[in-house]
C-alpha cells in the first residue's frame, strides 16, 4: 500500500489503489434532554460531541446523499421531555383548576363523568405515570411549559442557524405534545422571537406597481360597491345598512337599504333589483373584497 505522498504524485489514473473506508451503519441514539432554557434545566447534559458524531457519516449513492445518523430536528422535538420538565408538568397539573379535576378523575379509575361539559373535558384524555396525555402519545402541557417546549424546537441551543417558521416549529411541537390552541401559541410566541425579527426578512412577493382603472366610455358601464353598515335600525323593516353604488364615470350614486347579515346572495339580488335593471349591465364592479362581493355566487 503507497503512502499518501506516493498517491497523490500517481495522479487521479491511480486512485482505485486508495479504497474506501466502509461507512458505519446508522445506529438509533438514544434521545437525551436538550433545549433547557433557563435555570431549572441547567442540569441537563450537553449532547453537542453526540450530534457532531452522529451527523459525520455522509455515504454517497444512487445520486443521492443520505445523512446517517439521528437527525437533529427528531432530537430537539422529543428531547425536552426531561425528567425535570416532566416533574414540572405534573406539579402544573395538580395547581391547575381546570386539569386538576381531570387528574383526579382519571386516576379514581374512571367513574361516570358528572356533567356534559366535564365529560367533554376528559375527551381524549388519558392518565400514564401521573402525566395527562391527549389522543395517545401527546403530553398534555402545562401553561407555564409551553414557552419552553415552543423555545426548544423553535430554536435549540444545539442548531443556533434554526429558528425554524411557524408551520415546521407547529409540526414538531404538535407530533409529541398537546394544549388547546397550539396553532395560536406557536404563531405568537415566534412573531416575538428577538433573533427572527432581526435577521428574518419578508418572505412575501413583492408588490406590483399599481394599475389605474381604465375610464368606462358610457355612464353605469363601471361602478364602485361598498356597505355602510352598523348603522341604527331605520324602518319597518329595520334596514341598519347600505349598499352604496357609485358610477366612476359621472359619479352618480345609488343608495340601497338592506341589512347587516345579508349575505352575499341577498347583496347581489338588490344590486340586480336596483342597478342592473334600471342603469344597464356593468363591465367592472370595483370593492374592497368583501366576501360578499367575490363570493362565486356573482
Ligand atoms: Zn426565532
Amino acid at each position: 500500500m503507497p503512502s499518501s505522498a506516493e498517491v497523490s504524485r500517481m495522479g487521479c489514473a491511480q486512485h482505485l489503489l486508495v479504497r474506501p473506508r466502509p461507512l458505519p451503519e446508522a445506529v438509533p441514539v438514544s434521545v437525551q434532554p436538550v433545549g433547557s432554557l433557563g435555570v431549572e434545566y441547567a442540569d441537563l447534559p450537553d449532547l453537542v460531541p453526540e450530534i457532531e458524531e452522529s451527523q459525520t457519516p455522509v455515504r454517497e449513492g444512487d445520486g443521492q446523499q443520505f445523512r446517517v445518523g439521528i437527525e437533529l430536528q427528531s432530537l430537539t422535538v422529543s428531547a425536552i421531555q426531561s425528567q425535570a420538565f416532566l416533574n414540572a408538568c405534573r406539579r402544573g397539573y395538580s395547581a391547575d383548576p381546570f386539569f386538576y379535576p381531570v387528574l383526579q378523575h382519571l386516576s379514581q379509575q374512571h367513574p361516570p363523568a358528572h356533567t356534559p361539559d366535564f365529560a367533554l373535558r376528559l375527551q381524549g384524555m388519558s392518565l400514564r405515570a401521573g402525566l395527562l396525555y391527549f389522543e395517545g402519545n401527546h403530553l398534555y402541557v402545562f401553561k407555564s411549559q409551553r414557552r419552553t417546549v415552543m423555545a426548544g424546537v423553535h430554536s435549540p441551543l444545539q442548531c443556533h442557524a434554526a429558528h425554524f417558521g411557524t408551520g415546521k416549529t407547529y409540526r414538531k411541537v404538535v407530533s409529541l405534545y398537546y394544549w388547546p390552541k397550539m396553532w395560536r401559541s406557536v404563531a405568537s410566541f415566534i412573531r416575538a422571537c428577538d433573533r427572527c425579527q432581526r435577521s428574518k426578512g419578508p418572505t412575501a412577493a413583492r408588490l406590483g406597481l399599481l394599475q389605474p382603472l381604465l375610464i368606462p366610455s358610457r355612464p353605469w358601464e363601471s361602478t364602485c360597491i361598498d356597505r355602510l353598515s352598523d348603522l341604527p335600525p331605520s324602518g319597518d323593516e329595520g334596514f341598519d345598512a347600505i349598499l352604496v353604488v357609485l358610477c366612476r364615470l359621472i359619479k352618480a350614486v345609488v343608495l340601497i337599504p338592506t341589512h347587516s347579515t345579508a349575505g352575499a346572495e341577498e347583496t347581489a339580488r338588490i344590486y340586480r333589483q336596483h342597478v342592473s335593471c334600471k342603469k344597464g349591465f356593468q363591465r367592472h364592479i370595483v370593492c374592497d373584497r368583501d366576501l360578499r362581493f367575490i363570493a362565486r355566487f356573482w
